[in-house]
């Protein structure tokens, strides 16, 4: 829905790369800085962070993901509390 709503709109305005020359990872640029975001690596996903603003984006399923583990981190803290 929100992709179908905004796709068009975020395509053009942040999917916008440049490539870091150090370790020749792509950069999104962030949409209302335009500045580079940083990488956020946790796990298997894989979020883009603006220093400046705290803006984040996700890939298409990261948030998906992101929603699984915390499911399951929620469901491991309830059976540690059931235990005791
Ligand atoms: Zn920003």
């Amino acid at each position: 829905m929100l992709r179908k709503l905004f796709g068009k709109k975020l395509k053009d305005k942040a999917h916008k790369k440049i490539i870091d020359k150090k370790t020749g990872e792509e950069l999104l640029l962030c949409p209302r800085c335009r500045i580079h975001m940083e990488k956020l690596k946790k796990k298997n996903i894989i979020l883009d962070v603006c220093d400046r603003c705290g803006g984040m984006w996700a890939d298409f399923g990261e948030i998906e993901k992101l929603h699984d583990i915390h499911k399951r981190e929620v469901e491991k803290y309830e059976k540690a509390q059931r235990r005791k």
